[in-house]
């Protein structure tokens, strides 16, 4: 691999295109001839509104985001959305819609019960997706939320969730333009940064405008998306580094062919790692409902052996192949596999996985 990098198959912070970061690297000291770093102009200048404005345009074009959705790069990663998203939507005493299919989409009710009535309106068991037919939604929720993939478990919505005319309201932390989406069917749409898009520190959330402008009075200024529309995410200093680099991987991916290209790649990618699992013949196990296996995360496990699976992570390790021990909570292994993850790397991990399979079998 150029400059001598690992595959790294880290959850998040995960890996960036080489690329990317060799022009941010060749941009550092002097950004276009200003003389200056991105981290050390003004956010206030020409310099960082143009920046700033690109990658909106890009994202826009990425997503086909329609006219009346807001786009916002925010701070306080996807976790403060646990609590921003009900502050504005729904007053306290009225009910909120979720669905919980795992740690991530737990967390997220667990902060909106802080602020009001949530009804979990379905649950899933982390191998499969309650379907949507049998979601308890309220008659009067203020929204529906539910986490498009969730990260740790690995399991991934492969449709939008039908919920007539309530709010729809999407964490896509970690398959965020890794897909096309139809903004058009969500009110929010919200995602950390440091998955599939850039580093850690900005938030981008896409909101649809009506849903601006209702944030409880008593709220933090800093949790009402009016005050960040008003000031096109520059209330506060903007996290500059975080926007400009997120902005590369967007006019990247719209020279790339845009998300359908990206979609493509990412099913063959997922696809050699879930064929490589089946051909093990139960050596490696996936614990995941194949109908909703994710594309970005994938969780395996070595059921005959957890000590294999330790000895699978340090070999790996040997071999150039990082970050593969799966979340505590799962055990095993977990490569994640974001858009920025080149299909070498996965390829790579599969013929391991095959020598590993050949080495140990009994
Ligand atoms: N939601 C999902 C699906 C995640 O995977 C994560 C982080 O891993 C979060 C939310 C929390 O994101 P942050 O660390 O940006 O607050």
């Amino acid at each position: 691999q150029p400059h001598g990098r690992v595959f790294n198959f880290s959850a998040g912070p995960a890996v960036l295109p080489v690329d990317v970061l060799e022009r941010a690297q060749a941009e550092l000291l002097n950004w276009h001839g200003s003389g200056m770093s991105i981290m050390e102009m003004s956010h206030r200048g020409k310099e960082f509104e143009s920046v700033i404005q690109k990658a909106e345009a890009d994202l826009r074009t990425l997503l086909n985001i329609p006219s009346n959705y807001k786009v916002l790069f925010l701070q306080g990663g996807a976790s403060t959305q646990f609590s921003m998203i009900p502050l504005n939507l729904a007053k306290a005493g009225e009910t909120v819609d979720y669905v919980v299919t795992g740690a991530w989409s737990k967390k997220a009710a667990e902060e909106a019960a802080k602020y009001c009535k949530v009804n979990i309106a379905a649950k899933g068991d982390n191998k499969s997706l309650p379907a949507v037919a049998s979601w308890k939604l309220s008659p009067d929720s203020r929204y529906v939320h539910y986490c498009d993939n969730e990260t740790i478990g690995g399991v991934e919505f492969k449709s939008v969730p039908d919920v007539g005319d309530r709010v729809l309201v999407s964490d896509m932390s970690s398959n965020f333009i890794s897909k096309p989406i139809d903004v058009a069917k969500y009110g929010i749409i919200y995602a950390g940064a440091q998955k599939n898009v850039g580093p850690a520190g900005v938030t981008i959330v896409i909101i649809r405008e009506d849903l601006i402008g209702h944030c409880r009075a008593e709220a933090p200024t800093m949790l009402d998306y009016k005050i960040h529309v008003e000031n096109d995410s520059m209330y506060n200093t903007p996290p500059c580094w975080a926007v400009y680099v997120c902005g590369l991987v967007f006019e990247k991916l719209v020279k790339l062919g845009g998300l359908d290209a990206m979609q493509e790649l990412n099913r063959q990618k997922a696809a050699i790692l879930y064929d490589a699992i089946a051909e093990s013949q139960g050596f490696y196990n996936s614990p995941v409902d194949p109908a909703v296996r994710s594309l970005m995360n994938v969780p395996f496990t070595i059921p005959s052996s957890p000590d294999l699976e330790k000895q699978f992570i340090k070999e790996a390790e040997k071999a150039g192949m990082l970050q593969l021990k799966g979340h505590r909570s799962v055990g095993g292994m977990r490569a994640s596999i974001y858009n920025a993850m080149p299909i070498e790397g996965v390829q790579k991990l599969a013929l391991f996985m095959k020598e590993f399979h050949a080495k140990h079998a009994k």
